[in-house]
């Protein structure tokens, strides 16, 4: 992130080589954002694309299946001009990952594409299913294809990094097994979201929020990440995943470390990553047997008739969870954490509750209270933040009414779309910048945290997942977890 966003094109040629070619993560994200990263002239010109995947095709029949989804999630659509230069660079090779013969041709392949003999530049992206992790990072170890003695040569693996602790750590060790840890990007794309990135500048570009961004002024935290979508054709993968693994071990855990994160000494990687693990370990672990303390799971009601569910499902597809961060700054102040599949809307956004005046001067009526001040930073529709306070009604003596101040990057940055994460991350790893991926340590960290969480929820004297109804905020039994502590879930900054 800190580093310039063009690539020195004296570096030699440079190969982004997409195993998974054809799947729906190419086709709906890495390559709309490649093309659009294309239109606004920010890839390295001297950038080819390799594509691998078992279907046999030719580069031209290739071409036409990348087609379908470009210019889509506010990416900028390719001039018919622009998209024969940019697929002029790309490629397709057939080749199954976990033959070492056809990792081969891919090898073969590369030389043809980077030429002279030259050894070249390549990120391998593995845009695959989980379980071909393993044997794509192996063989491109066997086929020497990791060794980087005169040039560069990265590795991006997709989320889910491990379906657990034990199985992060051997993906971890396979990982490091072919490549050092410093060739190896983890993607998690919230971190990709310019929000995400921008509330670090809110946070440590200004000076006025610091002082109070603490267990002092700060009452409790809650990050919401709710979705609308059903799991839809992902029945079986969903049903043994969860809502624990899915969302909560990378996305909500990632947007609390830079919520609770002390300010890094530089904006370089190892600095900020040190940081968000410094957090990381510092929340309290929750025992397994504890679990029905601090989590409400949820079910939507009609998940055990989607396909590929198990009519007896006990999988959550909603949690709430109370976690604390053991440390100076956060002693005492709550963070909660939600997350649902087929709630009421689409949003990412985190609230900050500050605590109450320690005093009222001010007349209230006796069942009058007077909601404290709230930040909200929307991550995600409308991006942008929004400060609550307290004013004077005109003429009505000391009543007071809330009143927000508020800021929306479509309305501070009018004309200027705000890129899709994946642009932004794929220029990162292009870079060499690994600020927005995460670290070995920060993912084991994380399945740390909710391993037990997971375990415990399914002990028989956790609570059962509470049915919500599709298209609610998630089950009542997660409001009268908040109600229990003295407080609510706030939308948008306001109750609802
Ligand atoms: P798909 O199942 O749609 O695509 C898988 C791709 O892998 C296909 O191109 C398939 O083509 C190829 N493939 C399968 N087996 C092999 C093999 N042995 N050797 C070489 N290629 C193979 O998966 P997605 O694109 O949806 O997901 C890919 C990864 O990205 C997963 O890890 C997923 O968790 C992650 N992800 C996906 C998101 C999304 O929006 N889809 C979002 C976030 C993460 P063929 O059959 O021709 O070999």
């Amino acid at each position: 992130m800190a580093m310039p966003e063009t690539i020195d094109p004296s570096d030699g040629p440079i190969t982004l080589v997409i195993f998974g070619a054809s799947g729906d993560l190419t086709r709906r994200k890495l390559i709309p954002a490649l093309a659009s990263l294309h239109s606004k002239g920010r890839l390295p010109p001297n950038l080819n694309i390799l594509g691998v995947a078992r279907s046999d095709m030719g580069d031209a029949e290739f071409h036409t299946l990348l087609e379908e989804f470009l210019g889509g999630d506010g990416m900028s659509k390719p001039t018919p001009d622009q998209w024969a230069e940019f697929t002029s660079r790309i490629h397709y090779i057939h080749g199954d990952v976990t033959k070492a013969e056809d990792i081969a041709e891919v090898k073969r392949k590369l030389a043809e594409i980077e030429g002279d003999g030259r050894d070249g530049n390549r990120l391998y992206y593995l845009s695959l299913a989980p379980s071909l992790y393993q044997p794509a990072i192996t063989g491109l170890g066997d086929a020497g294809m990791a060794d980087d003695a005169n040039c560069w040569r990265r590795l991006v693996v997709e989320k889910p990094f491990g379906t657990d602790l034990a199985s992060a750590r051997e993906l971890n060790d396979i990982a490091h097994s072919v490549f050092r840890e410093d060739q190896v990007f983890r993607i998690d794309h919230y971190l990709g979201k310019e929000t995400v990135q921008n509330l670090l500048v809110f946070r440590f570009a200004n000076a006025i929020f610091e002082p109070v961004w603490n267990r002092n002024y700060i009452d409790h935290v809650q990050i919401t990440v709710s979705e609308t979508l059903r799991i839809d054709e992902r029945g079986e993968y969903y049903d043994q995943t969860g809502i624990m693994r899915d969302m909560f071990q990378n996305h909500l855990l990632q947007l609390l470390t830079l919520v609770a994160m002390e300010p890094p000494h530089a904006f370089e990687a190892e600095a900020l990553r040190n940081e968000k693990v410094k957090v990381l370990s510092a929340i309290r672990r929750i025992h397994a047997e504890d679990v029905g303390r601090h989590a409400i799971p949820g079910q939507y009601r009609s998940y055990r008739d989607e396909t590929g569910v198990s009519p007896d499902s006990e999988t959550a597809t909603y949690a709430a969870l109370r976690l604390h961060v053991d440390n100076w700054r956060w002693q005492g102040v709550p963070f909660y954490l939600r997350s649902g599949k087929a709630l009421r809307s689409k949003s990412t956004e985190i609230i900050i509750q500050f605590r109450n005046p320690p005093h009222m001067l001010f007349p209230l009526a006796e069942d009058e209270d007077i909601p404290a001040n709230t930040l909200a930073i929307f991550v995600q529709p409308d991006e942008g933040f929004q400060l609550e306070f307290q004013t004077k009604t005109p003429e009505a003596g000391l009543q007071m009414r809330k009143a927000e101040l508020e800021f929306h990057y479509h309305e501070a940055f009018s004309g200027q779309a705000i890129p899709d994460a994946y642009e932004r991350l794929l220029l990162d790893a292009l870079n060499g910048d690994a600020s927005l991926f995460t670290r070995a340590d920060e993912i084991e960290q994380a399945w740390g945290i909710v391993d037990p969480i997971i375990a415990g929820l399914d002990l028989p004297q956790a609570p059962r997942p509470y049915y919500y109804s599709e298209g609610s905020w998630g089950p009542v039994e997660a409001d009268r977890f908040l109600g229990s502590d003295g407080r609510a879930w706030l939308q948008g900054g306001r109750a609802r």
